[in-house]
């Protein structure tokens, strides 16, 4: 089957054996004679697939065992307000906003959280820097630091997460992963939780994921929906309420095609990690050696997933998206509050999707110069 590239942001492009396997098994999963839709989520059939999934993406990831692995429902956007009701006792809690989604993430945290302190901003260059650790102000005792390690919109993404009791804080760190989960190696040792949708890179919208330090359980607000306690949702693994299967079951068959990538000696994560730097190192070259293109985030912050860029000759946006669009090149147009065009280049975008993009514009920069 010869599908276009889909660079959509999110929900993104699932890898077509995925697809293609999930189809196969959509009227009888393996030979139970049931959908796995229409399965009781506490049936041995659906609990092989459930237990499956947790274990491959405990490999995938090396999470550690002190860290439960919790499927929710609710996406990034409630894992914004289910984090505070968990993790912030109503005390101080500390942000650090580089971006649309970190933006978004501390204005809900005022709603649980006694103090918020903006420990840094890099909105002074309209979002295109990461600020320096080290120029960090970091407030003492906060209950948790909160980054978004891969800023979706802007086009950012932290290549090291920071060392928070180097920089003397103890306070665990809330990474928001929901666009770079699995496209990289994550240091659990400086993590305390991590959350993400299933939609950029793992699966259908639907799903959320979150891995969280044991440690950090059990001081949910009184407030906080039974359903939304992490305690809750991890003493009853995952099913105190219905989890969203379609979405495991789907997120589970990528987890295996994931396990299965290989480049040379690398397997897994790992060598999803070397194909995205390879593919990000193509677009952002052809973006720099060209006359009509342009990036503007700082190259030690340029994100590896979501490469935005515009044409310095904007009247020409339209005609681009349209032969983009005809050479099978889907969904490249910018986020609206940034404008121009975006990439979004994920897992399940090969190398040769990126090619033919960069082939694409190479065309069409030349066809008027
Ligand atoms: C897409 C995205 C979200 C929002 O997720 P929803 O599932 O729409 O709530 C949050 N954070 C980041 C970094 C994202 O890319």
């Amino acid at each position: 089957m010869n599908r276009p590239y889909n660079f959509s942001a999110g929900p993104a492009a699932i890898p077509a054996e995925v697809l293609q396997q999930a189809a196969s098994e959509m009227l009888d999963w393996h030979g139970s004679g049931m959908g796995v839709m229409e399965m009781s989520h506490r049936g041995k059939e659906f609990l092989s697939i459930y237990q499956q999934a947790e274990a491959d993406l405990r490999t995938l990831l090396a999470v550690p065992a002190n860290f439960k692995i919790l499927f929710m429902q609710g996406g990034g956007l409630a894992e914004n307000a289910i984090v505070p009701l968990n993790l912030s006792r109503a005390g101080t809690v500390d942000f650090v906003v580089t971006g649309s989604w970190s933006q978004k993430s501390q204005k809900e945290a005022r709603k649980y959280a006694s103090e918020v302190n903006i420990a840094a901003s890099s909105q002074d260059s309209d979002f295109t820097t990461l600020p320096a650790p080290a120029t960090w102000n970091l407030s003492r005792g906060a209950s948790y630091l909160h980054i978004c390690s891969n800023e979706t919109i802007n086009g950012t993404e932290f290549h090291e997460l920071p060392d928070l009791k180097a920089l003397g804080s103890d306070a665990p760190l809330v990474i928001d992963f929901s666009s770079h989960v699995a496209s990289r190696s994550v240091d659990w040792s400086r993590v305390g939780l991590a959350f993400g949708g299933a939609q950029k890179n793992l699966g259908p919208a639907g799903l959320t994921l979150v891995v969280v330090r044991e440690d950090l359980l059990g001081h949910a607000l009184p407030a906080c929906p039974s359903a939304f306690d992490y305690k809750t949702v991890a003493d009853n693994e995952s099913m105190y309420n219905t989890p969203p299967t379609w979405g495991i079951y789907v997120a589970g068959l990528t987890f295996q095609w994931l396990l299965r990538q290989r480049e040379g000696e690398l397997s897994g994560v790992a060598a999803m990690e070397q194909r995205n730097i390879a593919k990000a190192e193509l677009l952002y070259n052809a973006i720099d050696a060209s006359q009509l293109y342009v990036n503007k985030v700082a190259a030690n912050a340029r994100s590896r997933m979501n490469i935005p860029f515009f044409l310095r000759d904007e009247s020409r946006n339209e005609a681009f998206l349209a032969g983009a669009r005809e050479r099978g090149l889907l969904q490249l147009k910018g986020h609206k509050s940034v404008g121009g065009m975006r990439a979004s280049i994920y897992n399940a975008m090969p190398l040769a999707g990126v090619q033919a993009l960069v082939d694409y514009m190479r065309e069409f920069e030349q066809k008027r110069a």
